[in-house]
């Protein structure tokens, strides 16, 4: 069996290696989120196709094919150098997809661009204090008035909501259906009057969860992706993209890689941390 990725993978790992090494000097460290730089950065990477590389151009992505291989050899290439690497999060793994895969066309105009390129921070309103393994027995309420959403209720759990512009959330809008066929997926600007975020201290001291609270919250009724009453096919489409972006290996060699880089640059008694056998031995069982 020949396991060589062949010439052709190889000219592209070639390529990769190039652009690595000329960005070596790219240092996003202490850039916010959303900072020009960071967004300039993403879309450099979405230009040469290492990021957003088999989304449609139409939609901000570099639209080439889906190759496996290439996509290893970008994350393998990427892994072994300190430059800045893709953005990732509840928007760019879970949102887009779902958005490509069920959303309307203005729905992907609207958000697919934007959140590729880092403007656009997603949190995601799915758990609420009563309902976290039995996930369709949600409360929090939508109700339709004219041409708006009117949404009330409550949020716990919700990952980088303090920093969100945008919300992707279950909400109960057939209150008379079977709890699996009540429920639908709308998109709720976090600026909208009537939305409260309260951050849920850690014992560690920081704050990486949020209670959010939604009182006669009115977002336009086109804010709904999939019809009233299918959200919670949606929200399992969702759900895929969040399962297959956990346990992610590149983020793990990522954190191996930094991990050796550390014990090069510290010393115990005058010596490299690397060179001492007790914590080689340990940095080979981890590897
Ligand atoms: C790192 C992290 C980030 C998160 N980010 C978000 C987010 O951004 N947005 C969001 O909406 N949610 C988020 N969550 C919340 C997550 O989805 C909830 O933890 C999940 O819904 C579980 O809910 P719960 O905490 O109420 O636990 P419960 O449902 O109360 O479960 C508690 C325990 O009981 C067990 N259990 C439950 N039901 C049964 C049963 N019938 N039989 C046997 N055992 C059972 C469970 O396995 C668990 O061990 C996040 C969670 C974590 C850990």
């Amino acid at each position: 069996m020949d396991l060589e990725y062949g010439p052709e993978y190889n000219e592209f790992r070639e390529e990769v290696r190039s652009f690595v090494k000329d960005n070596e000097g790219v240092n996003l460290i202490g850039e916010s989120l959303r900072s020009t730089a960071r967004v300039e950065w993403q879309q450099t990477l979405i230009d040469n196709g290492y990021f957003a590389r088999s989304t449609p151009k139409e939609y901000g992505g570099f639209g080439g094919d889906i190759d496996i291989l290439k996509t290893r050899i970008i994350a393998e290439e990427f892994a072994k150098s300190s430059i800045p690497k893709p953005l990732g999060g509840q928007g760019i793994q879970m949102l887009v997809p779902t958005l490509l895969e069920l959303g309307t066309e203005e729905q992907k105009q609207a958000y697919v661009k934007p959140t590729l390129r880092g403007e656009i921070i997603w949190c995601q309103g799915y758990s609420e204090p009563n309902s976290g393994s039995d996930l369709a027995s949600l409360q929090t309420k939508g109700e339709l008035d004219g041409d708006e959403w009117v949404i009330n209720g409550q949020k716990i759990w919700t990952s980088t909501a303090k920093f969100a512009q945008m919300c992707f959330c279950l909400v109960r809008t057939e209150p008379d259906a079977p709890k699996h066929q009540g429920i639908s997926y709308l998109l709720i600007p976090m600026d909208t009057p009537g939305i409260e975020i309260r951050p849920i201290k850690q014992m560690t001291g920081d704050a990486d969860f949020n209670e959010v609270f939604f009182t006669d919250v009115r977002i336009p009724a086109a804010n709904i992706v999939g019809k009233r009453g299918e959200g919670w096919k949606v929200a399992n489409a969702t759900l895929t993209h969040e399962r297959g972006s956990l346990a992610d290996p590149d983020v793990m060699q990522n954190r191996l890689y930094a991990l050796i880089d550390l014990m090069k640059s510290e010393t115990i008694d005058g010596e490299r941390v690397i060179d001492k056998p007790v914590f080689r031995d340990r940095l080979l069982r981890v590897q």
